[in-house]
């Protein structure tokens, strides 16, 4: 059964689990760097077989128009359970009022609430042109959603604090889970907010099953400063919710090195945010091919600065893109953050930030072999949008900012 669903009148997100049969478009984009004119994706059990230029013209040709056929976008960082906190928490104030305000109104809101706002959030997905996820869960509430969502990807279970009840008991790991499509993972929150050992025993948890393991790393000032070592404001907060730092290893570090030093770093490892970094953290990333997702609109908003993109892509760390929460962002489309991203850093070639949105993301993910291209193998699901374009530049220039 082909689910062949127009989402908006603008484009289409196709999904072939098993016929075989070929779809046509005026432009197919292959990859960030293969743009063809008037070519077809041949697709069978439920993957793409080929892709050829020009595209056959026969009854079993299934003709999308003139517009351009796309791998679908990959958000490699987002929430949704925090979809309902949308518009409710204070931006621009600080990373601290933010966060007390986030679990105020998240044990207001309630579970069902949660729960809700998040499904809707998941249902939209697929009409942003998002396929492929990264979807980071404290509470549990999205596993079985997004299970039943028709989205390939990472359901990530967020462990803070220095709870010990998880890990230990691996035959009984509720979490922990390799499939395709939807694999189950376990993420830590962040380096100041996830204690050492908790880390530590995460990742070699996902290591053990061939899984990413995900974090948030130098996001915020408070973080950096406690990384440091330097006690206060931050240390009281974790300790009026039960956590005693005072054994933690932190001090005259960066948070990068940080988790450098526990060994959590490696090519399954999956950092989000990097906003504060040095030059070591850079080279400690690029030698441990650690991936990388950025979220630079939740970033300004959060905290009116942005990620050095040029930096990263100078080092070949080839970022992912993701959006972070509704209760950070204004939405959860990786189209929107591409066009944020060419706004703000008008130097990044196109090819690389269309890289950011699709491949870099899938393979953030460990899910390069099944999305983020159009390349024999992957999954047979395509994005088309009906937009006119002139020359391969042409596509590439208004796919790019196509969330404009
Ligand atoms: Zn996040």
């Amino acid at each position: 059964m082909t689910l062949l669903k127009t989402m908006t009148a603008q484009h289409i997100y196709i999904t072939e689990p098993s016929r075989s049969r070929t779809f046509r478009a005026g432009w197919v984009i292959k990859d960030p760097w293969t743009v063809l004119e008037n070519a077809g994706v041949v697709v069978a059990g439920g993957h793409i077989k080929k892709i050829v230029a020009p595209a056959p013209k026969d009854a079993s040709v299934k003709d999308l128009g003139p517009g351009v056929l796309m791998a679908p976008l990959v958000n490699a960082h987002l929430h949704l359970e925090l979809s309902a906190l949308k518009n409710l928490l204070p931006l621009g104030k600080g990373f601290a009022p933010w966060v007390a305000a986030l679990l105020r109104e998240r044990d207001a809101a309630g579970t069902p609430t949660l729960t809700a706002a998040a499904q809707k959030a998941a249902a939209s997905l697929h009409d942003m042109g998002v396929g492929l996820v990264g979807e980071i869960s404290t509470l549990g509430i999205t596993r079985e959603m997004l299970h039943t969502s028709g989205l390939t990807g990472v359901w990530f279970k967020e462990f803070l604090g220095d709870e010990q009840a998880y890990p230990g008991h691996e035959e009984q790991d509720p979490y922990i889970k390799k499939q395709f499509p939807l694999s189950f993972s376990a993420a830590g929150h962040a380096p100041h907010t996830t204690a050492p050992q908790l880390l530590t025993a995460l990742k070699k948890r996902t290591r053990a099953a061939g899984l990413v393991f995900s974090l948030h790393v130098a996001e915020s000032d408070v973080e950096k400063n406690f990384i440091a070592g330097i006690r206060g404001g931050w240390t009281d907060f974790l300790a009026s919710r039960g956590i005693d730092t005072t054994a933690w290893p932190v001090g005259n570090k960066t948070p990068v090195s940080y988790l450098h030093d526990l060994g959590v770093l490696d090519n399954a490892t999956l950092g989000v945010h990097l906003l504060h970094v040095t030059d070591r953290d850079l080279d400690i990333l690029a030698k441990t091919g650690c991936s990388i997702c950025l979220c630079p609109r939740s970033n300004q908003n959060l905290h009116g600065r942005l990620p050095d993109i040029a930096s990263l892509l100078a080092r070949n760390l080839s970022p992912a893109l993701g959006t972070d929460s509704l209760a950070s962002c204004d939405s959860l489309g990786i189209f929107d953050e591409m066009a944020f991203v060419r706004q703000f850093y008008p130097q990044i070639a196109l090819p690389d930030l269309l890289a950011m949105a699709t491949i870099n993301g899938a393979r953030a993910l460990g899910l390069g072999q099944h999305g983020g291209t159009l390349d024999t193998g992957r999954s047979a699901q395509l994005l088309y949008l009906d937009i006119t374009a002139r020359t391969p530049a042409d596509v590439m220039e208004k796919v790019t900012a196509y969330g404009i």
